[in-house]
């Protein structure tokens, strides 16, 4: 990782312009993304909106989806987490195969395609109730649960697993590429000092930056299509929030394999940690979303609409491609506050927007017709569900 130094020397015009002509070195990055409103602002926005165009046309993509917590049980407490319980809590919860397997169904009978399945770290690791419970499935890790469940969905409901499970080893990502044909770990933010004694990864030994950045190389020597992002307002400096940037760009020009990068905004909620930290703002949400597209080009960014409220449009503005899932039947667990907005609805303010809301897979069209990314067996199920662009068939 790159050492913090000051930035502020190299002029915004002369970043705007090395950006529009290739990629960005960190100065002038870290120049970028302190636009001043006004000018610089619409300027930054301009040149991202402009290589978007560019390079991913005037399709916005999304995933129709169900969200499948396998646990919610985890061993790390990060400060902004509302997803996580202990055993015993009200509302801890491992789901069985055949609840796991209803919500699947369900969500293919509804048109979905993908099952995103997201859960704790580890909780065995912490917990003797997940470890009885596991032993009670035939499991001695939670990730061996996973890869079983991504096998059965895969292979009784069609929709394709997405597997979004925390940390994972090598042997891990060999089980679950088998029936995950994506994946997916966000990095959050490089910073060590967001894991120091009251930050908001103090007591999550599983977002220690370095352990982040080695399961997603490691999916990269796999080859896997795989998605990660950035988590912002957790209290990282905006040199911090480059360097994160530039960190996945990195893993990406080794291995090609990163498909998508959320930029993800904090909301305060009233049962976290944080819950009086400042969340990001629109604006800030916005120039973090154009550096991204300028610092990661040709790889898609997403940002959530539903954590932006009725704003969101704007953030077509800033360069984004992708809306991310969105599920017409089971609710955002992570911020479950934030309802999704209705398909159609967002199909209509996109076009408002002058852009086509496509649906995708889970694995982006970049990777469904390349060699060696895609098992065999899974790549001619993946193939099946997309169109001669990758995107889905519908
Ligand atoms: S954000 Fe993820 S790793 Fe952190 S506490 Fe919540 S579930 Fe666990």
């Amino acid at each position: 990782m790159q050492a913090s130094v000051s930035t502020t020397s190299l002029p915004f015009a002369a970043a705007v312009a090395a950006a529009r002509e290739g990629e960005v070195t960190r100065e002038e990055a870290c120049a970028l993304i302190r636009a001043r409103e006004g000018a610089e602002f619409d300027s930054l926005l301009a040149a991202a909106a402009a290589l978007r165009n560019q390079l991913r046309g005037r399709r916005i993509s999304y995933s129709k989806k169900v969200f499948i917590p396998l646990t919610n049980l985890c061993r790390d407490y990060c400060g902004y987490c509302t997803f996580r319980k202990d055993p015993g809590q009200p509302g801890a919860r491992t789901m069985m195969p055949d609840e796991v397997l209803a919500v699947a169904e369900a969500g293919a009978r509804m048109g979905c395609k993908e099952a995103l399945f997201s859960l704790g770290d580890r909780p065995e690791a912490a917990f003797p109730e997940m470890r009885e419970a596991l032993g009670r499935l035939g499991h001695a890790t939670t990730l061996s649960y996973l890869a079983q469940m991504c096998e059965r969905v895969l292979n009784e409901t069609g929709l394709l697993p997405h597997a979004n499970p925390g940390l994972m080893g090598r042997k891990d990502l060999e089980a679950l590429r088998r029936f995950s044909p994506s994946m997916g770990l966000m990095l959050e933010s490089t910073s060590d000092r967001l894991i120091g004694p009251g930050q908001p990864h103090d007591n999550a030994p599983d977002k220690a930056p370095r352990l982040r950045l080695k399961t997603i190389a490691e999916a990269g020597r796999q080859r896997i299509p795989f998605t990660t992002g950035i988590l912002i307002g957790i209290g990282e400096t905006l040199d911090e929030r480059v360097d994160a940037l530039l960190a996945i760009r990195d893993l990406h020009q080794r291995n090609g394999h990163i498909q998508e990068v959320i930029i993800q905004n904090f909301r305060a909620k009233p049962d976290i940690l944080m819950r009086d930290h400042p969340e990001p703002g629109l604006a800030d949400l916005a120039r973090t979303i154009a550096v991204a597209r300028l610092v990661l080009r040709e790889i898609s960014v997403q940002a959530p609409p539903n954590l932006s409220d009725e704003t969101y449009p704007f953030l077509i503005q800033a360069g984004l491609n992708d809306w991310g899932g969105i599920s017409p039947l089971t609710r955002d667990f992570i911020n479950p506050e934030k309802p999704w907005p209705q398909i159609d609805a967002l199909a209509d303010r996109t076009a408002a927007a002058g852009f086509e809301l496509t649906e995708r897979l889970s694995v982006y069209p970049d990777y469904i017709f390349r060699d060696g990314f895609l098992e065999p067996d899974l790549a001619a199920k993946v193939r099946a569900m997309a169109d001669t662009a990758g995107f889905a068939t519908v």
